[in-house]
């Protein structure tokens, strides 16, 4: 094993080394009680005031507004493919959704499960190298929603600017969120899994506006309402505590580095390390149009099979672990989320540089 890893996996991937130590610590005996952070009742004061600080430091640095509920569900982020549906549209409804890639194709085919859906764009004729800009689409007025999803991890592509739409919009940013700036009075919904930017797997963050919870009909089950953990506080059953605990963990981290501002100057930089070796060279062909680039997601292919070998192989000799792209595409990915290291991406991109010379 070489001495310094760098974690580039797509997710679960890399958290902020201070806080796994706490985490570590806190595991065995949380603020000195004498007992384990997965040990203790969800009822606990122990674990309320976890649960309250972690909402409470999320609310203020994406800016949630009063009249949004944030919630901790589990079931991943794909089982909100269903409940975003399942809540909000009814069967002779129409709701639009941008198709940008394998997670917005997910949702689609759930979606349809409930209501009509309507796809104004699509880019899957040409392998989801693009995210649409402004213009590019039309969305039908009696539209419930326009679903997008704001970084398509497997493909490295993400909107710079949000969909124009008097529509309310709702969308899957599980792999950019509390990456940049949001306004999330322009959303009626945001979701998104913990395990890139935001903590432990296990625990799916979603941001609710207050008037769409009454929205669901009476045959939807209990669970699967978001009204029933709205009223509860994310309590009505025993969440997933120490996911919940981590992502406050990741939360405090986040709010003394410098908040979203900081993390969107510091995914600019990364990922342009990057992108510059990429465009300097024939050698490198990334996936995505440049207008689409994701600052957390850098995929990017080699001249032949042989060289991708090569390049894996060593690589990993490196230390630059969790490089191989997704088996939906091929190549390579490196997974830049809040947490990565900046001197790792600047270590990756010399080592492609020299690669490259040398081949
Ligand atoms: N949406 C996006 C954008 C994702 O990247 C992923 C997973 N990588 C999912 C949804 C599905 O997440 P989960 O595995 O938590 O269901």
């Amino acid at each position: 094993m070489p001495e310094q890893v760098y974690n580039f996996y797509a997710g679960p991937a890399v958290l902020p080394k201070q806080v796994l130590k706490q985490a570590a610590l806190d595991i065995v005996d949380f603020n000195q009680s004498g007992m384990g952070i997965i040990e203790i009742s969800h009822r606990s004061q122990a674990f309320t005031a976890v649960i309250q600080e972690t909402e409470a430091l999320i609310r203020e640095l994406l800016g949630v507004p009063g009249h949004y509920k944030v919630l901790f569900l589990q079931g991943g982020a794909s089982s909100q493919f269903f409940m975003v549906p399942m809540n909000l549209l009814q069967k002779d409804r129409v709701a639009s959704y941008l198709n940008t890639g394998v997670w917005s194709n997910k949702a689609i085919r759930e979606a349809r499960l409930f209501g009509q859906v309507e796809v104004p764009y699509s880019s899957e004729a040409t392998g989801f190298t693009r995210v649409p800009q402004h213009g590019e689409y039309t969305v039908n007025p009696k539209s419930e929603y326009l679903y997008f999803v704001s970084n398509n991890t497997v493909y490295g592509t993400q909107f710079h600017a949000m969909p124009e739409t008097d529509a309310m919009l709702v969308a899957d940013m599980s792999s950019d969120i509390l990456s940049r700036p949001v306004d999330v009075s322009r959303f009626g919904l945001i979701y998104a899994g913990a395990q890139k930017n935001i903590g432990p797997a296990g625990v799916t963050l979603v941001i609710i506006r207050e008037d769409l919870l009454e929205r669901v009909s009476e045959s939807v089950p209990t669970m699967l309402q978001y009204r029933t953990h709205a009223a509860a506080d994310s309590l009505f059953n025993t969440p997933p505590v120490f996911s919940v605990y981590g992502v406050g963990q990741v939360m405090r981290w986040l709010r003394d580095q410098g908040g979203v501002a900081a993390m969107d100057r510091l995914s600019k930089q990364r990922s342009s390390l990057l992108y510059e070796v990429i465009d300097s060279t024939d050698f490198y062909r990334g996936h995505a149009e440049k207008a689409s680039r994701s600052a957390m997601n850098v995929t990017f292919t080699l001249p032949t099979r042989e060289l991708e070998e090569k390049f894996l192989r060593e690589t990993t000799e490196q230390g630059f672990i969790g490089l191989k792209g997704h088996r939906l595409l091929g190549g390579f990915r490196a997974s830049l989320y809040n947490a990565f290291p900046l001197e790792g991406v600047a270590k990756l991109a010399e080592f492609m540089q020299a690669f490259a010379r040398k081949n």
